[in-house]
């Protein structure tokens, strides 16, 4: 049997085989990475970010800082190597200078998940991948995601009105730590929906607090697959948030929600996660991903094959899946054959333009308001769109019979609950102040049973507040 040569050197026998094009080892990674750097070159902004500058006037000898967020995942690592490679070539042909230094940040949820990242990381760091010249410009912190409560400068408790879908929010004070934390709050959601739906803004703030308490951070870059976006894409629109997709895709302005510090920028938007996938198997850095199973679809060739994706990660029933990963799993199935759907879904979702604001909440004329939850702007208004098409008003007692069922039914657990939230709700209507919401985290609110939770409140001195993290170093 003739193998297959590689399309782009004619020269080697092909291995990976994407968006229908052979490619060999070599030229798929090249493939990949320039994907990569074409997005990190995309305007004069980013530009002068990474690249080397000259002058006596620049700030840092012009090295400029890049956070990159890392959750141990094939998109992290291929992400990392491809800043690598850029910074070895700068090394070489700069004699010594390079343009950035990267501030690598992981957030972990608790002690086993820290425990599995420090030991990939501690073997990731004494391999011999990389020369010390590299390790250089890196440096890992880790951040606990308990510090969105412990390090928040000031915590409100949100109330829901479970009628009219108004919410009022009270000061909120955390005694000591094991009255309310990550655990607690997940533990809350009524589905998986709802718990991926928080836990992805608790990870996002935790990362964007630690760029702004960066000097000189101005760049984001957040290692996020077309495939990944895609599912997020989808998933806003089906819990009701499409209004966010063109600010959430967002790489030419600075971050106006977090003092307009810094911009977003997602470099490998044009790249399919099965090439990421491919890209670790061929490098090796598949060894050190942590919570992700890659998958090796791609590769031709049956020697560099690895054992296939553990299946009995897939098996979970479509029922219980949350949307974004339906969203994920549809872009899985349909990624070989159909790759260029999610590359559309991505350039829609990408051209779209914020939409203009309708109906605002009340109170809020004079400016535009922003979701207290998720930072979203509110665009129309959502509590009153609920109540039109929601019937939520009792029929008032009227019968002795009537009577008696309400009695038996407010010493139920479900009555003494209710009796408890309408007591704290009753107090926020009195001395709590308006909080607005979006369409999205009313929902998200109104599926927990008490119809409350507490939050930071998002103030330039909560950004200030600095976050507890730490830095690994050897
Ligand atoms: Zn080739
Ligand atoms: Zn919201």
């Amino acid at each position: 049997m003739t193998a297959i040569k590689c399309k782009r050197c004619k020269e080697n026998d092909a291995t990976v085989k994407s968006r229908k094009e052979p490619f060999c080892d070599a030229c798929f990674l090249k493939f990949v990475s320039l994907k990569q750097r074409k997005l990190m070159m995309t305007d004069e902004f980013y530009r002068d970010h990474f690249k080397v500058l000259y002058g006596k006037d620049l700030k840092n000898n012009g090295v400029s800082k890049i956070v990159v967020p890392f959750d141990f995942s094939s998109s992290s690592f291929s992400a990392l190597d491809v800043l690598v490679s850029l910074l070895k070539e700068q090394n070489l042909q700069h004699r010594g200078r390079v343009g950035f230094r990267v501030k690598i940040i992981t957030v972990f949820k608790n002690e086993q998940e820290r425990e599995l990242f420090e030991q990939s990381w501690k073997m990731f760091r004494n391999s011999d991948i990389y020369d010390d010249q590299v390790w250089l410009q890196f440096e890992w912190h880790l951040i606990n995601a308990e510090s969105f409560f412990r390090d928040a400068k000031d915590l409100q408790q949100i109330i829901l009105h479970h009628q009219d879908f108004n919410s009022m929010g009270l000061q909120y004070e955390l005694k000591d730590n094991s009255e309310y934390n990550i655990e607690v709050l997940l533990a809350r959601c009524p589905n998986r929906n709802t718990r991926n739906d928080m836990w992805i803004f608790i990870v996002s703030h935790l990362i964007k607090k630690f760029a702004y308490q960066q000097t000189d951070c101005e760049v984001i870059l957040w290692a996020h697959s077309m495939t990944k976006l895609a599912d997020h894409i989808i998933g806003l629109v089906v819990k009701g948030r499409g209004a966010q997709i063109a600010a959430s895709l967002n790489s030419t302005v600075f971050d106006s929600d977090y003092g307009a510090r810094f911009k977003n920028l997602y470099p490998l938007k044009n790249t399919l996660l099965s090439e990421l996938d491919a890209y670790c198997i061929i490098t090796g850095l598949n060894k050190y991903i942590v919570n992700y199973t890659v998958k090796n679809d791609l590769m031709i060739t049956k020697d560099i094959k690895e054992k296939s994706a553990d299946l009995s990660q897939n098996v979970r029933l479509v029922k219980n899946m949350t949307i974004n990963e339906l969203a994920r799993k549809y872009f899985n199935d349909i990624e070989g054959e159909y790759s260029n759907i999610i590359a559309t879904v991505l350039r829609t979702g990408d051209k779209l333009k914020p939409p203009t604001i309708i109906n605002k909440p009340e109170g809020y004329s004079n400016e535009i308001s922003k979701c207290s939850i998720c930072l979203n702007t509110i665009y129309s208004n959502p509590s009153e769109w609920l109540r039109n098409i929601a019937i939520n008003r009792g029929h008032p007692i009227e019968t002795k019979e009537e009577q008696e069922l309400y009695k038996q039914w407010q010493s139920s657990q479900v009555g003494i609950q209710t009796e408890v939230y309408l007591t704290l709700r009753n107090k926020a209507w009195s001395e709590g102040h308006d909080i607005p919401l979006c369409y999205g985290c009313i929902i998200n609110l109104n599926g927990i049973k008490t119809r409350e939770i507490i939050w930071p409140k998002h103030e330039e001195d909560e950004l200030e507040n600095v976050l507890n993290e730490f830095e690994l170093s050897d």
